[in-house]
């Protein structure tokens, strides 16, 4: 039994603590909810209860895939045990059909499906507003070497090609996502989460929204969005 210590970071909606083990992290998922780089604050009661167990169940699924993550176990209904990792701070999204940011910024609407999987890189960095960049950028200020880069990019398009189904499954179709990747025992690994914070979510059928757009749009039933995906994912899946 790893021991929990001090807390060594807090972020938006995660804090992350030491352990007696210096190779592992606690990570505990809270329900503070934050929107447009913290203009928007709230609580969505019950979110790190969900975040925590889809996270969780999509790492297991990834590292049972060949996917080297940071993830251990899930301890309890808001704690997950991970690897320490060295964070690579470039935030990758992966895009799927058009939504969010893309939709100004090229122009598309809501919903078309992409031709193919578009992958973005964004700098994280709070005082510059987390600004797009591109692999030029990520070598000039040496935040990972074109090598690591070249292992993230395929890594990233193999977590789409895992996840899309996994999500499909339970009848959500995964829109787009944001990952992170560290630097862990000399390996690149995925780290962070994949949850309803992180990723578009939209029911199969209807296209309703089971996500944080709920809470950024101030659309109704936040809770329920979030908890319809864990009530989906828990319960048994007839086969086809
Ligand atoms: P967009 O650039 O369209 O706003 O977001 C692209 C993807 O990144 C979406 O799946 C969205 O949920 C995710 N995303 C955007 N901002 C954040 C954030 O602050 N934290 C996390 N974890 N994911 C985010």
């Amino acid at each position: 039994m790893v021991k929990q210590q001090e807390l060594i970071y807090e972020g938006e909606a995660k804090q992350i603590y030491a352990t007696d083990d210096p190779a592992l992290a606690i990570i505990r998922y809270t329900d503070e909810a934050t929107a447009y780089k913290g203009f928007k604050k709230g609580t969505i009661i019950g979110k790190g209860v969900v975040n925590n167990h889809v996270s969780s169940m999509a790492f297991a699924m990834l590292e049972e895939n060949g996917i080297p993550t940071h993830f251990v176990r899930r301890l309890n209904e808001r704690d997950a045990l991970v690897r320490r990792a060295e964070i690579i701070p470039v935030n990758v999204v992966i895009r799927n059909v058009a939504a969010g940011s893309l939709l100004q910024r090229l122009g598309l609407t809501e919903g078309q499906v992409l031709r193919r999987p578009i992958i973005e890189y964004c700098y994280k960095s709070d005082s510059l507003s987390d600004p797009m960049i591109n692999r030029d950028h990520i070598d000039a200020l040496g935040l990972a070497t074109p090598e690591e880069m070249d292992q993230i990019q395929a890594l990233s398009r193999r977590i789409n090609e895992l996840l899309i189904p996994f999500f499909a499954r339970y009848g959500v179709q995964l829109v787009d996502f944001r990952i992170e990747f560290g630097r862990c025992g000399g390996k690149i690994v995925l780290a962070d989460e994949i949850s309803p914070d992180s990723c578009r979510l939209w029911d199969s059928k209807t296209g309703e929204k089971m996500d944080k757009d709920r809470f950024r749009r101030d659309l109704d039933d936040v809770e329920n969005g979030y908890q319809e995906i864990l009530r989906r994912m828990t319960q048994p899946v007839a086969d086809a």
